[in-house]
């Protein structure tokens, strides 16, 4: 059959090459026309593409399921395997330390010249359509036909958006990224860690987190409530830093005699969660159409799920096509599936940010919801019961419905009086003066 992707970002690439190794041909078209000759890559359109990422294994599992030449590739460009140690010394696989860019110029580097694929650059103005059917694209105001139209065009994909209905949970997180990369000096051990993953700390109204990358790179990232103007100065170079000084832990990470910046400040656009299903706007599923990635299941990007959720789908939709299924109604199962698997991560963010951004502005923990899933784990710290309960939870193994069976002891923890202790440095009123403190550039 003939496919048509629309987006060449992680979700496109992923199931574009995984198709035309099966033997169809296929035609995956994005604007971007992936590195440039002198070898930068602004990657305009994909707003987070130079910002914090973490990897969970289930990227490299898929990369070593379906394209092991891409997961040879990122390893040789640098990044580096992560382990976690159990309570009881098991050793499990943490994810990958990487660059989000060094991922996915080694995905792209892959799967060009794959037979079968072409890439191609282009704007998708819209899908052509039979009646409801998916007939192709239109590409710059070319036709394109294909048997299954894939859309793979991320969270700000717009090419789709009158053929779907809206989203069935969708909402700004109400936070938002600015982070800068680093990289560590010769000789220069990493900071403090607070998992394998990263470090982080929990100020009084807002968070910082450090992503350790590959090579001794790694992301400074402070979280900030859209809500409070005031800490958008953190975009500008010298306040960053200052902050970076002023914050317990941060200054050890970012001090100027064992790391140096390699980034300007970048600053991310508001955050998102949103899920949404394959059904058009009347409620059927289109047929030969199939939403896929981001432009389904879309997370706030504190826990690091967005690549995973959008591989587990591509490799859902995988075996169901070599199960036999019809690119006819292939999206119907899928949308099924995505109900079950994909939703209630959304709705899990949905729950934690709304709580978080509560506690932000002073309030105490609602007792009368279900907690959110960061609660819960955070009570683990004084009722060792719920422990046993997290690991699946943290490694995506089962779904955030599997923290349910220990909700109550948190609650019982919270209903005590503990609360989880903030860490210790300023506050975001502190943070401010600093900010306001700091030259600003002219
Ligand atoms: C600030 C931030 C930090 C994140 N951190 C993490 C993290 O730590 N770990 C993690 O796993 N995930 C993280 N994510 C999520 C992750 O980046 C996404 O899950 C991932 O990009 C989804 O891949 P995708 O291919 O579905 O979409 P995208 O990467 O958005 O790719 C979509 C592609 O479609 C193209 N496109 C769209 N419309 C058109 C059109 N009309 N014509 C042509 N081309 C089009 C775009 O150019 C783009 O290349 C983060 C997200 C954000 C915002």
């Amino acid at each position: 059959m003939h496919v048509a992707i629309i987006g060449a970002g992680p979700t496109g690439l992923f199931l574009g090459a995984a198709l035309a190794r099966r033997g169809h041909r296929v035609t995956a078209v994005d604007r971007d026309a992936g590195p440039d000759p002198d070898g930068g890559w602004a990657r305009r359109g994909v707003m987070q593409f130079h910002h914090a990422h973490g990897f969970r294994p289930q990227v490299g599992e898929a990369l070593r399921a379906e394209l092991p030449e891409a997961h040879g590739r990122w390893v040789a460009a640098g990044a580096e395997p992560i382990t976690f140690t159990l309570d009881d010394g098991r050793t499990l696989p943490g994810g990958m330390r990487s660059r989000r860019e060094t991922f996915e110029r080694a995905l792209r580097a892959a799967v060009v010249g794959t037979p079968g694929l072409d890439l191609r650059r282009g704007h998708v103005d819209g899908v052509v359509l039979d009646g409801s059917r998916a007939r192709g694209l239109r590409v710059d105001g070319v036709e394109l036909r294909a048997d299954l139209v894939i859309d793979a065009s991320g969270r700000s994909g717009r090419a789709t958006r009158d053929l779907r209905a809206a989203p069935a949970l969708s909402g700004h997180a109400g936070v938002a990224y600015v982070d800068r990369q680093y990289r560590l000096l010769p000789g220069a051990d990493p900071g403090p860690m607070t998992n394998p993953l990263a470090w982080q700390a929990e100020f009084d109204g807002y968070q910082v987190i450090v992503f350790r990358h590959e090579q001794g790179i790694f992301s400074v990232l402070i979280v900030r409530p859209t809500a409070d103007p005031r800490l958008a100065l953190l975009r500008h170079g010298p306040a960053f830093e200052a902050a970076c000084r002023a914050i317990p832990g941060l200054d050890t990470w970012t001090d100027p005699e064992r790391a140096e910046p390699i980034t300007p400040v970048l600053v991310g656009g508001a955050l998102v969660n949103h899920y949404r299903g394959q059904a058009a706007p009347d409620g059927s599923v289109r047929p030969n159409f199939v939403a896929v990635g981001d432009a389904v299941a879309t997370t706030t990007p504190m826990f690091g799920r967005g690549i995973t959720t959008s591989l587990l789908q591509a490799r859902e939709l995988l075996r169901r096509l070599d199960d036999g299924a019809d690119p006819a109604d292939v999206a119907v199962g899928f949308d099924a599936w995505c109900e079950t698997a994909m939703r209630p991560w959304v709705a899990d963010h949905v729950r934690m940010d709304a709580a978080m951004l509560d506690r932000w502005a002073g309030h105490d923990i609602d007792l009368d919801q279900r907690l959110p899933s960061d609660l819960v784990m955070a009570a683990a710290a004084v009722e060792p019961a719920i422990r046993p309960a997290l690991p699946p939870y943290l490694a995506m193994l089962a779904g955030p419905e599997c923290l349910d069976a220990v909700e109550p002891l948190a609650a019982a923890v919270y209903r005590g009086g503990w609360r989880p202790p903030r860490d210790e440095g300023p506050s975001r009123d502190e943070l401010v003066a600093v900010l306001r403190g700091a030259p600003v550039p002219a």
